[in-house]
This record gives structure tokens, sequence and C-alpha cells, in this order.
């Protein structure tokens, strides 16, 4: 995903073109917006944590773009290319690095495996979305 303050910023053809120069294929792609049940659904697993009232009213204050990538190594190329959590720890050139202003709110959002990738591509596709 990229996030409500990547779009709000501007930035969804900087970070689109990013990814695509870094090798990844674009298999499914929207621009949408994610109500208060979506986003707890999304992040349930941090439910317990303290930002989560937080994260969802972050990710639910405007659009988000929602894409399925594909290539070799997705899941750790994606996370190298978007780079830490935190942009102040990001790496140089980073997607995070470049365009997110805080830990919160941090310009994009990338799968953490293989089977999260397919639960995440599921919860914004149906499978004639994706090509
Ligand atoms: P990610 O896999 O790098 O996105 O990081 P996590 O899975 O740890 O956290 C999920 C998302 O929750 C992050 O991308 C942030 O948007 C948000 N988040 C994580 N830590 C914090 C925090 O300390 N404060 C706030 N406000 N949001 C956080």
């Amino acid at each position: 995903m990229i996030k409500p303050d990547a779009v709000e910023n501007g930035h969804i053809g900087a970070i689109l073109e990013k990814i695509t120069a870094a090798g990844f294929k674009i298999v499914a792609m929207k621009y949408t917006q994610l109500s208060r049940r979506d986003a707890q659904e999304f992040y349930a697993i941090h439910k317990e944590r303290p930002f989560f009232g937080e994260l969802v009213e972050f990710m639910t204050r405007g659009p988000i773009v929602a894409a399925i990538l594909e290539k070799d190594n997705a899941v750790d190329d994606f996370r190298a290319l978007i780079g830490a959590t935190n942009p102040a720890e990001a790496a140089e050139g980073t997607i995070r690095k470049l365009y997110a202003t805080s830990i919160g709110e941090n310009a994009v959002h990338g799968s953490d495996s293989d089977e999260n990738a397919a639960i995440e591509g599921g919860f914004h596709f149906s499978g004639r979305e994706v090509f």
C-alpha cells in the first residue's frame, strides 16, 4: 500500500516509479480508502499495541493505493526498497527515507512474508482484479 500520507503529499508517481525501476511487476492495483473496520482487520495483529488507535485513524483518513507486486524474492527485496519502519533509521535512497515523515506516517506498507502477502492481496483484490 501507498499510505495516506504519501498520497496527500503527492508521492504516488515517484513511489510507483521506484517500485517498477526495482524490477517489481504490478499484477493488481487500485485507488481506494479503508473503512475503520478494514483498517482494524488489516492491522489486527497490532490491536494490543499502544499505537493501534492512531494507526487506524491514520490509515483511514484518506485514500491509499493498494497493489500486488511480483518478483523473485519479492518480500525481502520490497522491504529493502522501502527501508526501516522508522524513516529516521531507514537507509539512504529507500522509499521511507525519501517520502515518510514519522514512524507512524511512513508512506508505504509491505507484507512481511509470502503467506501474509497472499492474505493481504486477498484482502484488497478479487481474482478478477489480478493479472
Ligand atoms: P512495518 O512492517 O515496517 O510496516 O512495521 P510494523 O509491522 O512494526 O508496524 C506496522 C505499522 O504500524 C507501521 O508501518 C506504522 O505505520 C505503524 N507503527 C509502528 N510503530 C509505530 C509507533 O510506534 N507509533 C505509531 N503511531 N505507529 C507505529
